[in-house]
């Protein structure tokens, strides 16, 4: 998809809300800590490392919204943000880290099927994956845990800046086959860069949708 593809004032209205007013309202660790939901709500998962501060940071145009992967205590939380007062975004912990020890990656499954089992709201979650690595068995996991709720995810990749075109083509192809044999995952597959804002626009727009 390119930005010919959608309307523009579409893409502008969209950029609009996301670079305006994003304000961090709290992280939480349990989710009976978690706030009501009173907003359409957008969740990221995603393998740590696979560039999810960087793209919300360019989802709204700013050098540090989401407050940063190695900051101590803050890898496990959610993270809410609130986009002017109209869409929550919940920065979901990073998983697969290769040395995590087997107690926090059932941490992380157990916060995550809490929370996708408490969010009335939650209309979409991106599921990140890094260009470079395509999907690996730790975001296999995270797809089976939103099957099992019902879901509703999409695939977005993220680094494209570091795969050629062909490469690209080949690697959605190959999602795009996996994809149709999960019931829960949205069959658009989008291509972002966080470096060179490619596929930005596009998922500004697609998320801005949900706004009632
Ligand atoms: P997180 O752990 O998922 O929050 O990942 P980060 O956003 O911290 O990014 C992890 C690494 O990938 C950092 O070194 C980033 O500079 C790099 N990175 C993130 N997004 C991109 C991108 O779009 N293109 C390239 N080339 N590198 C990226």
């Amino acid at each position: 998809m390119t930005d010919t593809d959608i309307d523009p004032a579409r893409l502008e209205a969209a950029r609009k809300l996301f670079v305006g007013d994003v304000d961090f309202v709290l992280g939480v660790r349990a989710m009976d800590q978690i706030p009501v939901a009173s907003m359409p709500e957008i969740a990221f998962a995603g393998r740590s490392n696979v560039g999810k501060s960087s793209l919300l940071n360019a989802l709204t145009g700013r050098k540090q919204i989401a407050r940063t992967s190695n900051t101590p205590g803050r890898t496990r939380e959610v993270n809410f943000f609130d986009v002017g007062g109209k869409l929550m975004l919940a920065d979901l912990p990073g998983y697969g880290y290769a040395r995590a020890p087997k107690t926090e990656v059932l941490g992380w499954t157990q916060l995550i099927e809490n929370y996708l089992r408490g969010r009335a709201g939650l209309r979409r979650v991106c599921l990140l994956i890094d260009s470079r690595h395509g999907i690996k068995e730790t975001d296999r996991s995270a797809m089976g845990l939103m099957d099992q709720a019902a879901q509703n995810y999409q695939v977005v990749l993220t680094k494209c800046d570091k795969v050629k075109p062909g490469p690209l083509a080949k690697l959605k192809e190959t999602i795009s086959a996996e994809l149709a044999k999960h019931g829960a995952a949205h069959p658009v597959i989008l291509a972002t860069s966080s470096n060179d804002g490619t596929g930005i626009p596009e998922l500004r727009a697609e998320l801005a949708s949900f706004c009632d």
